[in-house]
């Protein structure tokens, strides 16, 4: 007898240790392989078989979008580290030598921008909350242990010191009760992000044990519980035939029915991740929790700095029923050279993709910083005084007071970030800058 039961897809990851053995890589020249290889070895690798044979396309390989998403390239390193590598690599050098060019490499990245670890740290009784950042008032972020992985890496990551073991995993939280408590102190809290890595590589039981608490407590504050994650686009499976695919979405109803809101945070980069069958599905079963998808990406050189590819993008979330919500400019950490879009063409990006849509694809914002200060957003290029400037507006303050303000800084072709920015006129600073180096002092 024939079985209909389609097979059911098991997630395994490929790491590092199998990279040489992807047949596609395996079937490169050797130097190039070894060149890949290198960088990998110095930059965050992980696919699935998902990724591999139903988002990249092998037939436009290198450029192809998704494989530059997930692939190290040579261009990512510089040629000189590449070549160390490699070269240890080649002459099969100890392991510890290996690791020790490693890390100095990945020291050199830039590992820890926007002062991500030191600041927004919460306390509790004195004691640093280690799993959790707060820094805008309204939204408390929550990285559950088990949930600092992924279902595939980005190259571009920028918690990538924590995939490589640089970092230790030193944002890990275990205990659901602390953040409960720090709620219960802090009812202009209403969102509570739950983050990673990817949340949604944990098992539901093990989400069941965060979410559960915050929905029994009763906190009169919280109004959403966000889960910021990439699995609809790196393994949609998680939403449709996973074992515990069911109870997933059994616990995204539970949320709404305490009448709360659920706020699936979709990291979605291209609109290729949207047009498989099992993203289409799994994004269906989402909707049908009451679970709301809110769509955000960075803008990334090579694999959507494209007009065009953001308005396809906002046109198939927006037709599966998914909100456009922010396009990130890409921060300053690891190969960001390699995918680095300048501020003056990210909002000449960003503007020509809204021209081509409707407004129900306009409730995306962007192109947005998150710095130091805040959230800054590039709104525009205008004249001031004779002069070309960035029109800015701070759409989320460390200082809940800063949202909302507009503010010019002299236009300049070649920034990539706040900190390259200088204030437009006679202003020797930003209007942020004073406050904010008392609280570095601090
Ligand atoms: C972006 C961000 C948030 C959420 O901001 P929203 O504008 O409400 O989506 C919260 N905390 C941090 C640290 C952030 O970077
Ligand atoms: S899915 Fe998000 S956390 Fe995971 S590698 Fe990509 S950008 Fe990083």
């Amino acid at each position: 007898m024939l079985d209909s039961t389609p097979p059911r897809p098991t997630y395994s990851p490929i790491t590092l240790r199998d990279f040489a053995s992807i047949p596609q890589i395996a079937a490169l020249p050797a130097d190039i392989r070894l060149q890949l290889s290198a960088v990998a070895r110095v930059l965050p690798f992980r696919v699935n078989r998902y990724v591999l044979d139903e988002l990249i396309d092998w037939g436009r390989v290198p450029d192809d979008p998704i494989y530059q998403l997930t692939f190290p390239q040579p261009g990512m390193l510089d040629d000189a580290e590449v070549q160390v590598v490699a070269d240890l690599l080649r002459a099969e050098a100890p392991g510890g030598e290996i690791e020790a060019a490693v890390r100095r490499i990945q020291r050199g990245l830039n590992p820890h921008p926007a002062g991500q670890i030191t600041l927004n740290v919460p306390t509790l009784d004195g004691r640093a909350l280690r799993g959790m950042q707060h820094k805008y008032r309204e939204t408390v972020l929550f990285f559950p242990a088990q949930g600092q992985t992924c279902h595939a890496y980005c190259t571009y990551c920028f918690r990538w010191p924590q995939f490589v073991g640089l970092d230790d995993l030193k944002f890990a939280a275990r205990e659901s009760e602390q953040l409960v408590e720090y709620l219960r102190r802090h009812p202009d809290v209403t969102d509570v992000l739950i983050t990673g890595g990817d949340p949604l590589v944990m098992r539901t039981a093990a989400l069941r044990r965060t979410i559960e608490p915050l929905l029994a407590a009763r906190l009169p504050g919280l109004t959403t519980i966000r889960i910021g994650t990439k699995a609809l686009a790196y393994w949609p499976y998680r939403f449709t035939t996973d074992a515990d695919a069911d109870d997933l979405l059994r616990l995204f109803e539970e949320v709404a029915e305490r009448g709360m809101h659920l706020a699936l945070m979709a990291h979605s980069s291209h609109p290729r991740e949207l047009e498989t069958p099992a993203a289409i599905t799994a994004i269906r079963r989402v909707r049908s929790t009451g679970a709301v998808i809110r769509c955000q990406a960075p803008l990334i050189r090579r694999v959507n700095d494209d007009p065009q590819v953001w308005a396809e993008l906002w046109r198939a979330q927006v037709r599966l029923g998914a909100v456009p919500y922010y396009m990130f400019v890409e921060r300053d950490t690891g190969p960001k050279e390699y995918f680095k879009v300048p501020l003056a063409r990210a909002v000449a990006i960003f503007g020509d993709a809204q021209r081509q849509v409707s407004g129900l694809c306009r409730t995306a914002r962007g192109p947005s910083m998150s710095a130091m200060p805040g959230k800054v957003v590039v709104d525009g290029v205008v004249e001031s005084g004779g002069r070309l400037c960035f029109s800015l507006r701070m759409l989320q303050g460390r200082d809940p007071a800063w949202v909302g303000r507009t503010f010019l800084a002299e236009y300049d072709e070649r920034a990539a970030w706040l900190d390259e920015l200088r204030p437009a006129g006679d202003e020797p600073e930003f209007f942020y800058q004073r406050v904010l180096r008392e609280t570095q002092r601090r």
